[in-house]
């Protein structure tokens, strides 16, 4: 039997993947989907956990088999996608799934579930305060910093597509917000 889906998208520097993590926490029944990618391990990141880390190669041949039920090339040469048996493994455990993933994936995943998924988009304050949380994070290399702000900006003019808009003006709000939101998709049928 299927789960439900929570699709939680929004630029990089949002705060989406804080906002997931404390889902995480309040609802037990949720459990991460983690994604394929074929983009570079960061430190601290572990294979299984934080991704699937896949060489591209690998990454290209699970496409032509079918294996995902959607993938982006979300940065030049970097592939993430939500493999099948990820979904089919987390609903035969009995859990609903929740997904951090990029805009266009967001739209393709509620297309395949459009009964049982909830696409929620968390909105930062402003360009400027997206530019600041990414500089502050300080992972990429500068080249890699500015892919990331093009990226961001267009995943920005995705926010109306979405069943949700989060505004992250702070993060205490916005957990409130997406615990009452997400509570209650939960608890219907
Ligand atoms: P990061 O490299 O910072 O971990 O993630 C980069 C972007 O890829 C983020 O927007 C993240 O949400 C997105 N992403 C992660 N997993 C997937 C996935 O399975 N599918 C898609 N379409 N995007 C993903």
């Amino acid at each position: 039997m299927n789960g439900k889906l929570v699709i939680v998208a929004g630029p990089s520097g949002s705060g989406k993947t804080t906002i997931v993590r404390h889902l995480l926490g309040v609802y037990p029944r949720l459990a991460f989907s983690i994604s394929a990618s074929s983009r570079q391990k960061r430190e601290g990141e572990i294979d299984g956990e934080d991704y699937y880390f896949l060489s591209v190669e690998e990454f290209k041949k699970r496409i032509k088999n079918g294996e995902f039920l959607e993938w982006e090339e979300v940065y030049p040469g970097s592939y993430y996608g939500t493999l099948r048996t990820e979904v089919e493994r987390l609903w035969k455990a009995g859990r609903d799934v929740i997904f951090d993933i990029d805009v266009k994936g967001a739209m393709n995943l509620k297309k395949h579930y459009p009964g049982c998924s909830l696409a929620v988009f968390i909105q930062p304050p402003s360009l400027e305060v997206l530019e600041q949380r990414l500089r502050l994070r300080q992972t990429e290399s500068a080249d890699f910093f500015q892919q990331r702000i093009g990226k961001a900006k267009e995943e920005l003019s995705y926010a109306a597509k979405f069943d949700h808009i989060i505004q992250n003006y702070g993060l205490q709000e916005a957990f409130a917000e997406a615990e009452k939101l997400i509570g209650d998709f939960l608890s219907t049928f």
